[in-house]
């Protein structure tokens, strides 16, 4: 027997997850044949056409000039005033709900979803998601001694499964008086789909009768990382009018993001924003939120609260900023259009892309046909249902032919 020093709850517990073995992989094999010869499509950052990450020009130029002491400087526990507000405007642009919004900084969205597990769920909780989801969702839940159950996110016209959603939440409220629901929309990980206007009303009606029990504690954390390269900027949030005028025992949480919209991923900077129509709740959120920041991570990262502050007061940099992420938007656009109309030339069966980082292909065995597809030097990341292409950091001209790739290593396993 090994012996083990950790207390019975983390017992056994490791780190490396499916993403950083596959990228793991792909970093031996660029050691071994050259970064040209490798196809490596694990990577959930941007990638320009040379495969070199990017920062965004104007976030890096206001980054480089912020005052040191901004940048070395403690932050207030729940965030500068200031970017709060700044993370508010940017999240809703023009369409605000109608309710009392209040913000909380978090470590990332990251920070948003542990904050709202350890919060929002009783220990021995269940959390409902999708089935085809980010994973670390489910070590948020279990590392805070929770369960995650899933829905299906697809009906086999390949549109949002109502059905399974709402079976889902009325069998875990029978079950347990708080329930969280994270929704990962728009733009999807992994699969890039993002939920239709009328698709969003109908999980609203689900949750409003759920929630007409008032015994019942209903969160929905919308789960917003990949936002800002989801389309036209006020189309992909128009959604966010809808949460307005919701029950008071429903309370929905946007899990703000600096990492993808501002290139910032690792300076760990986002925001956790609550919208409720009950000035209680929106004083709670406030309070028990700071609170388990104090007993996390203390305050984040100063300097890139500052840096969304200076980019979001100045219009012209705002604009400019916007422009350049537009760049990259149309790029991974691209790079997916080229995948998807090869995917059709040669059958093979995707799920519905609409925007953002990564496309995904439904596979019976994802772990044989990634390691088929090292065999043509190409590295993709293992699913529990399939095979994750991130569209984000793989040039236009390595796109091309990979569909073909893909099933030619589908059908040899
Ligand atoms: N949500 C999804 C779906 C993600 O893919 C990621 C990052 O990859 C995050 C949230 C969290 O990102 P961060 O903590 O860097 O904001």
């Amino acid at each position: 027997m090994t012996l083990s020093l950790a207390a019975s709850h983390a017992k056994g517990k490791f780190g490396l997850d499916k993403i950083m073995a596959a990228s793991a992989a792909a970093n031996k094999a660029i050691a071994q044949y050259g970064r040209e010869n490798i196809i490596n499509a694990t990577i959930g950052a941007i990638l320009d056409d040379n495969e070199n990450l990017v920062c965004l020009p104007t976030a890096e130029k206001v980054f480089r000039t912020l005052p040191i002491t901004e940048v070395i400087n403690y932050a207030p526990i729940s965030g500068l005033p200031e970017y709060l507000e700044a993370a508010i405007d940017v999240t809703f642009a023009a369409n605000r709900p109608d309710a009392y919004i209040k913000a909380i900084a978090t470590s990332g969205g990251s920070g948003c979803i542990h904050h709202v597990v350890h919060n929002y769920s009783e220990i021995g909780d269940t959390v409902l998601t999708s089935d085809w989801h980010w994973g670390p969702y489910s070590v948020f839940c279990k590392d805070a001694m929770r369960k995650l159950e899933t829905y299906e996110l697809f009906d086999a016209e390949q549109k949002f499964n109502i059905r399974s959603f709402a079976e889902k939440v009325q069998a875990l409220l029978a079950k347990q008086n708080s329930l969280i629901i994270i929704l990962n929309t728009p733009a999807h990980n992994p699969t890039g789909y993002s939920l239709s206007d009328s698709e969003w009303d109908q999980v609203l009606d689900c949750l409003k009768e759920c929630a007409k029990d008032t015994a019942k504690r209903i969160v929905l954390v919308v789960d917003i990382a990949y936002l800002d390269f989801a389309g036209e900027k006020n189309e992909a949030r128009a959604f966010m009018k809808k949460l307005g005028g919701l029950p008071p025992n429903l309370l929905t949480i946007l899990a703000f993001s600096m990492s993808k919209g501002y290139t910032m991923y690792g300076q760990r900077t986002g925001a956790m924003i609550g919208v409720t129509s009950s000035q209680e709740v929106a004083k709670e959120f406030e309070d028990i939120n700071g609170y388990a920041s104090r007993a996390t991570w203390s305050s984040i990262n100063r300097g890139c609260q500052r840096l969304l502050v200076t980019i979001h007061k100045d219009k012209e940099l705002e604009a400019q900023l916007e422009q350049e992420r537009n760049f990259y938007y149309r790029l991974i656009q691209e790079r997916a259009a080229i995948f998807t109309r090869e995917a059709k030339e040669v059958n093979l069966n995707m799920l519905p892309y609409i925007a953002g980082f990564f496309l995904t292909i439904p596979a019976k065995n994802p772990d044989a046909v990634c390691d088929k597809l090292h065999e043509d030097k190409v590295f993709a990341v293992p699913l529990g249902k399939g095979v994750r292409i991130a569209v984000c950091a793989v040039p236009s001209k390595k796109i091309t032919g990979l569909a073909a790739k893909v099933a030619k290593a589908m059908a040899a396993v």
